[in-house]
């Protein structure tokens, strides 16, 4: 059984990269609801033997500080909606911010599945931010480098077992 992913998380974190990293090229538009064509990219992701379709959460990036919350929230609960598992990125460089507490509550609301990323996780930089995100209340973080693609084993580990 294949599943879907969604990647999901504020501006900056990392997401696209991951998604470009899991994907290649094979990327396609998302086009099922007016005004949020360019907002999500889906694609077919590679991990080992695993094949799944991945969900970018992008779009956000042009967005006005007034609206940028609502967007986030919008365009977030809609891939949570079509993914069986969401992958909520944080960047572990910054630690945990008011923005991402956010996220985490939607996602704990929304009751999906979620799996933790703390991104940007090379070297001791990253160190007190994957321990911050402990207190996210989604669980163990996995440590990702979606650049210098580390922790993509513990990724396949996590997401194995929903396969
Ligand atoms: P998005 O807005 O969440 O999609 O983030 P992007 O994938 O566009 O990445 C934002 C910035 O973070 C870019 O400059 C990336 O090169 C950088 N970045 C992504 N992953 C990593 C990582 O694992 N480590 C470091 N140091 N930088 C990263
Ligand atoms: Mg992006």
């Amino acid at each position: 059984m294949s599943f879907t992913l969604a990647v999901v998380g504020r501006p900056n974190v990392g997401k696209s990269t991951l998604f470009n990293r899991l994907v290649g090229k094979k990327l396609a538009l998302v086009d099922d609801q007016p005004g949020v064509t360019r907002d999500l990219r889906e694609g077919e992701a590679r991990l080992g033997d695993l094949r799944f379709t991945v969900i970018d959460t992008a779009g956000l990036e042009d967005a006005t500080d007034n609206s940028l919350e609502g967007r986030m929230r919008r365009l977030t609960e809609r891939a949570v909606d079509m993914a069986d598992i969401c992958l909520f990125m944080i960047d572990a460089r910054a630690g945990v911010t008011p923005i991402d507490e956010m996220f985490a509550e939607i996602l704990r609301k929304r009751s999906a599945h979620v799996i933790l990323a703390a991104n940007k996780g090379e070297g001791s930089a990253a160190d007190s931010g994957v321990i911050e995100a402990y207190g996210l209340g989604l669980g163990e973080p996995i440590r990702l480098s979606a650049e210098h693609g580390e922790g993509l084993n513990d990724l396949y580990s996590q997401l194995l077992p929903l396969s």
